[in-house]
């Protein structure tokens, strides 16, 4: 009897406990540098903005002769990044974000979802499948939805063209919002509401374009996204790996501290579990 009181408590309990409808465990986000991403969500893995070329291989953005990006070299293999990759998503086709060294060594054979604008680039880069993401495409149940943004302020947007972000939704998986490289801006604002996301990740490196204009957020617009989106995890990636970024993790760290915010702020090749 004793023990039947007991597990209707039980029962009585778990009913009343709120239940989490969201699989977070099935979410994985590894920070590779930069923007790389690897990224499995809901039994695919997605690898973000690949960029796999060695410290020094390409062009520094502060003067422009000499190759001196990025800053780092990956944290872990080509092999290890690259092994199980479902698609790519790429957000735009800066150099930073899509390099000739991914491009040479990823298997054409993985679809590339990314902007209209830059489908042209992944299909002269050799690869079989692009699918260009004007709104909304689907992979197997999961929504990869296209989102906006502002590569800078309006001054520099000619030069740096169109960029994109991504939200992955599936039922019962937390939405996640690759914002990718965007400032702060009433279209992200307007983004974050609608779109309701469990996990953003911001890049927020405050990159500045010809010694003048920050091109990204830094870490008091990424403490906006935070305060924008109280319920989400936000992670801030896309520093600490390139010349003209001037927000270091420590910089996004200390903010969020000031601010009561909880932002990650993952190290090369760290993997977050959500
Ligand atoms: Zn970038």
């Amino acid at each position: 009897m004793k023990s039947l009181v007991l597990l209707v408590l039980v029962l009585l309990t778990s009913c009343l406990k709120p239940q989490k409808e969201i699989a977070m465990e099935n979410v994985q986000v590894q920070l590779i540098r930069n923007a790389t991403l690897k990224i499995t969500y809901a039994g695919k893995t997605f690898l973000v903005d690949p960029v796999l070329g060695k410290k020094h291989s390409f062009m520094s953005f502060v003067e422009p002769d000499k190759n001196l990006n990025p800053t780092v070299d990956l944290p872990v293999s080509i092999a290890d990044i690259t092994k199980d990759v479902d698609a790519l998503l790429i957000t735009h086709v800066h150099p930073d974000h899509f390099d000739t060294k991914a491009m040479e060594v990823l298997d054409k054979n993985i679809p590339v979802y990314s902007q209209v604008f830059d489908s042209k680039a992944a299909q002269d880069a050799g690869f079989k499948t692009v699918i260009p993401v004007n709104e909304k495409v689907e992979l197997d149940g999961i929504q990869i939805i296209r989102t906006g943004g502002q590569h800078g302020p309006e001054e520099t947007l000619e030069m740096l063209g169109k960029v994109s972000g991504f939200v992955l939704k599936k039922e019962n998986y937390p939405t996640l919002y690759i914002v990718g490289d965007c400032i702060w801006t009433e279209e992200i604002e307007q983004t974050i509401k609608a779109s309701q996301p469990d996990v953003i990740i911001t890049n927020s490196g405050g990159a500045v374009f010809m010694g003048q204009s920050r091109i990204l957020m830094d870490e008091h617009e990424t403490a906006k996204v935070a305060q924008t989106a109280p319920e989400a995890t936000v992670i801030a990636v896309h520093m600490e790996a390139l010349d003209h970024c001037a927000t270091t993790r420590d910089k996004v760290t200390a903010v969020a501290s000031e601010n009561n915010l909880n932002i990650l702020v993952p190290a090369n090749g760290e993997v977050i579990n959500l």
